[in-house]
């Protein structure tokens, strides 16, 4: 393994979860800073309702007055044929739905249940890849849901393959509340190859709640995964506010492929200026570790 892509999910995954609104420009400069870190995939932003999510109720605007940049990739996330049609007219290339491996996580976040949830996404990937867009398919709670317990692999593979037969190019596999160990995330990675599903079609959306996500990452690593979500700071709390850890830092995941000698094309004291910036926004101190170390130095 020589290089790893690490998508990053701070501006959706991570300001979704704040209680502090931040103005669209301030989240265009974050875009801007991320995007000068060296970042090629950043997750912009969410068309869900505003109602749901008032922190990026501004999704239209942002996406509107984004300056792409060559070779730079901006999924937004997507709820169903509406949130499509929205995400189309503002000029989205890239899409993301969003599916729960587990049943009571589908109904407390989606209102469906997981099958009706992952059945539901088929016109909208069916639509969006006529219209030749990305389609990347997140799936939450593939080690154990808070309610229901430990998901079974079996469960998991099952639908990740509903997700990749329905066109998705990539799944998104999310330990949302950040339970797992290596243990665990070798258990569920045996499962998927087993079931012939392709390591590059996988990418790994860790949480930090239980201080794993970097332990869990480095496996993965060895075990052929090449795609992490991560978010500078580490913010994007788990939907559970008391337990909140955030998902694993991208500057904390840099750091360690720097040392394993593995490129993420990131420049690691940039994120930690992001972080240091990012603090100062949210008004709140941030999860990450490596730009906490770095900046009080
Ligand atoms: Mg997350």
């Amino acid at each position: 393994m020589t290089r790893i892509q690490i998508v990053e999910v701070s501006p959706r995954d991570g300001l979704q979860a704040e209680s502090r609104t931040l103005p669209t420009e301030t989240k265009l400069e974050l875009i801007t800073r991320l995007a000068e870190a060296g970042h090629t995939v950043i997750e912009a932003t969410s068309f869900v309702n505003p109602k749901a999510v008032p922190q990026l109720a501004d999704a239209e605007e942002l996406l509107r007055a984004l300056k792409r940049r060559p070779g730079v990739r901006y999924p937004v996330l997507v709820p169903n044929e509406k949130g499509l049609d929205r995400a189309l007219a503002a000029g989205a290339e890239d899409i993301a739905v969003f599916a729960s491996a587990s049943e009571s996580y589908s109904r407390k976040n989606l209102n469906r249940s997981r099958d009706e949830a992952i059945d539901g996404y088929r016109e909208v990937v069916s639509r969006a890849k006529d219209a030749r867009l990305r389609v990347r398919g997140y799936l939450s709670m593939v080690i154990a849901d808070p309610w229901d317990g430990p998901t079974k692999p079996d469960v998991v593979v099952e639908c990740a393959k509903r997700l990749l037969a329905m066109g998705c190019d990539e799944l998104s596999l999310g330990d949302t509340s950040g339970v797992g160990t290596p243990g665990e995330v070798r258990t569920l990675l045996n499962a998927l190859t087993d079931a012939a599903i392709a390591k590059d079609k996988i990418a790994l959306h860790l949480h930090d709640t239980y201080g794993q996500a970097l332990a869990n990452a480095y496996l993965a690593i060895e075990m052929g995964i090449t795609t992490f979500d991560a978010s500078v700071g580490g913010i994007g709390g788990s939907p559970f506010a008391k337990m909140a850890a955030g998902n694993l830092a991208t500057e904390d995941l840099v750091w360690m492929c720097d040392g394993l000698g593995i490129e993420t094309g990131l420049h690691v004291e940039r994120l930690a200026a992001t972080s240091a910036w990012m603090s100062q926004q949210l008004g709140r101190e941030l999860p990450g570790r490596v730009a906490r170390a770095l900046n009080a130095g």
